[in-house]
């Protein structure tokens, strides 16, 4: 990881194998990662724009983002939207100038805009002073004009407060909704995580991760993120770390009464839509 100050430039090395869930967003991105080649400029197929994903904070916007970059192989800029706003009059706009020349200079390239909510949510409103507008304009131009293949990957947890022309139809060319995993993605995303870090015969002992014990898993993880499923497998194995003995399941299991899911406000609520539905 290199880092400008605005900028961090880093080769992350995930797999889209590595995301459980998101299959519509996967699809698309694969799809999406011939039409930059020689062979999309001969359909005279335009490079794609970007991606804006939204969704519940830990399920796996910022997994995406790296994936995109590791799967496409070109190095990701991660973008510090807090430090393109100086306090100085005129500087946010030349940083701002400064990013776009930076990922133009590096394309092909992924640039990834995280909490892009956070910068522009004020766009418009009579607390803005007129730099979140100006540096919003800069970037609506550049997102519609840029001919250089700079593949932009907006992340933000809340677009309820974002300007509606960022939504606009040639700004990005998809909006992904990121929802709660399913407990068939629940399945996935424990498989991916206990295969990553259940990978020596010590920790194991007699334990075997069948589909029974994945079952007992994911029907009492109802309404957890993708972080949160990540939570318990690290939890579980420090429970038998801390124990000094092999992992059983029972150390998940407890693992999950231990984890308060943060949105247990929304899945409730999500439930109650689906079962009305
Ligand atoms: P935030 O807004 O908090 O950054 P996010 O949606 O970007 O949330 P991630 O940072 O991608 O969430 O998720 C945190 C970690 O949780 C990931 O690094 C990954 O290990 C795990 N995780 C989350 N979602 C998934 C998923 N769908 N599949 C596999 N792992 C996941």
């Amino acid at each position: 990881i290199h880092r400008n100050g605005l900028l961090e430039f880093s080769m992350p090395k995930l797999k889209m194998a590595d995301i459980g869930g998101l299959e519509n967003l996967k699809k698309w991105l694969e799809k999406r990662a011939a039409s930059w080649s020689e062979r999309a400029r001969q359909y005279n197929i335009p490079a794609p724009r970007g991606v804006l994903i939204t969704g519940l904070p830990g399920c796996g916007k910022s997994l995406t983002a790296k994936t995109v970059s590791t799967s496409w192989n070109v190095p990701l800029l991660r973008l510090d939207m807090g430090a393109v706003f100086s306090g100085l009059v005129g500087s946010s706009e030349r940083n701002m100038r400064n990013v776009i020349q930076t990922a133009e200079a590096m394309a092909p390239c992924v640039l990834w805009i995280d909490e892009i909510e956070k910068a522009f949510s004020g766009v418009g409103s009579s607390g803005d002073s007129g730099t979140a507008t100006r540096l919003f304009g800069t970037f609506l131009t550049w997102m519609q004009e840029k001919e250089k293949f700079v593949f932009v990957v907006a992340t933000a947890n809340n677009i309820d407060f974002l300007p509606p022309e960022l939504m606009r139809k040639g700004r990005f060319d998809e909006i992904f909704f990121v929802d709660l995993p399913t407990s068939a993605e629940r399945t996935i995303i424990l498989q991916i995580h206990l295969k990553k870090r259940l990978n020596n015969a010590t920790v194991l002992g007699n334990t075997v991760v069948d589909d029974t014990f994945l079952q007992a898993l994911v029907e009492k993880t109802e309404g957890f993120t993708g972080a949160e499923l990540e939570q318990v497998v690290v939890a579980g194995l420090f429970e038998a770390f801390s124990e000094n003995r092999a992992i059983t399941l029972d150390d998940f299991l407890t693992a999950i009464d231990n984890t308060v899911p943060l949105v247990v406000t929304q899945a409730e609520k999500i439930k109650a839509i689906r079962e009305w539905a």
